[in-house]
């Protein structure tokens, strides 16, 4: 998962030409990064991309991840990254939690989509039930572990998704329901 903003397009991804911005002339809004070159023309365009994860959950606590990757090294996250093409958005959260915890688990229900408008993101988390207390790391992970809430290490956490996704699983929690929540962070 990264912090940055779509960098612009500057060369043609079909052909290598140099990109122009500019207008397409379908009736599009939006100024495009458009190929130079006469025989491609290629339009670029650029939409937000989607980040896909899961709150593992057991007996009440949940599983964090330690990053070993940058942003955020050393910070703690739920396990979680880009859509891959072709997958859907559960195939997309199993993978990360697959990767990064090594978690054995069962996915469960929606719990958060969450719009990032600043970095032209969206961010969808599932609940995920582990069956076993046992986690293998990846390479992307320095340590997985289970927090109660009051373990949470709230100041050392990765995103603000991470931290809104965990604020309203253990509301929930506490109020014995299972809800998705959608809302927008700045
Ligand atoms: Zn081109």
């Amino acid at each position: 998962m990264s912090s940055a903003a779509h960098p612009a397009i500057r060369f043609c991804r079909s052909c290598g030409a140099p990109t122009a911005q500019a207008l397409p002339d379908d009736g599009d809004t939006r100024e495009r990064a458009i190929c130079t070159s006469a025989s491609c023309k290629t339009i670029h365009y650029q939409n937000p991309l989607n980040v896909v994860g899961t709150i593992p959950h057991l007996e009440g606590r949940v599983l964090l991840c330690k990053r070993n990757i940058e942003p955020r090294w050393g910070k703690w996250t739920l396990p979680a990254g880009f859509m891959e093409l072709g997958e859907t958005v559960q195939e997309g959260a199993a993978r990360e939690t697959m990767e990064e915890a090594g978690a054995q688990f069962e996915m469960e229900d929606l719990i958060t989509v969450i719009s990032v408008p600043k970095v032209s993101q969206v961010h969808m988390y599932f609940r995920a039930r582990l069956t076993s207390d046992i986690f293998d790391p990846g390479h992307e992970t320095l340590e997985a572990r289970l927090f109660s809430r009051h373990d949470i290490p709230w100041d050392e956490l990765a995103f603000q998704t991470v931290r809104a996704t965990l604020e309203r699983f253990f509301d929930d929690l506490d109020r014995q329901q299972r809800n998705t929540h959608h809302f927008s962070l700045s």
